[in-house]
């Protein structure tokens, strides 16, 4: 059975233009609710640490350098089928390819700056979520 939660993480180009909210109110509109969540800076270190999985892309500098150079929020979203619906509502990783209404083809600016992370798979929701969240920070 699919699990119920999701990290995401509002970007830092996101958070720059001002679209934490229009961003976390198609989250809600969507019908996730909010299990966790906090406004933070990753540091590079911490960067390369949630983005290990890439170190071997030609991107994993570019990721890094990106997602630690601003203020992002993290959340753990919870809603049926967490994992994949949140994936359809954020769309594709490039913008372009994004499809229409979904968060990256109206927030993002291109495939490195794309506004918005999603899990990929239940197992790392939970990796993700708990790199995030301590016990006392859920509800
Ligand atoms: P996601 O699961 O849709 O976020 O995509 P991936 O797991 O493939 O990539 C992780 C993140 O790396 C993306 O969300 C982008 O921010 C970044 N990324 C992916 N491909 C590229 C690329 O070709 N160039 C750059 N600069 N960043 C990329």
């Amino acid at each position: 059975m699919a699990g119920n939660k999701t990290l995401t993480m509002i970007k830092p180009d996101a958070v720059k233009k001002n679209a934490i909210g229009g961003i976390l109110k198609m989250i809600n509109d969507a019908g996730f609710t909010i299990h966790a969540m906090k406004y933070t800076q990753l540091t590079k270190a911490q960067a390369e640490l949630f983005y290990e999985v890439h170190k071997e892309r030609p991107f994993y500098g570019e990721l890094t350098e990106f997602m630690s150079s601003g203020p992002i929020v993290a959340a753990i979203l919870e809603k049926d089928n967490a994992v994949e619906d949140f994936r359809k509502l954020i769309g594709a990783t490039n913008p372009a390819e994004a499809a229409e209404g979904t968060i990256r083809k109206i927030y993002a600016s291109s495939i490195g700056e794309n506004a918005v992370h999603g899990s990929d798979s239940d197992e790392n929701a939970k990796i993700e979520g708990d790199f995030h969240f301590s016990a006392c920070e859920r509800f």
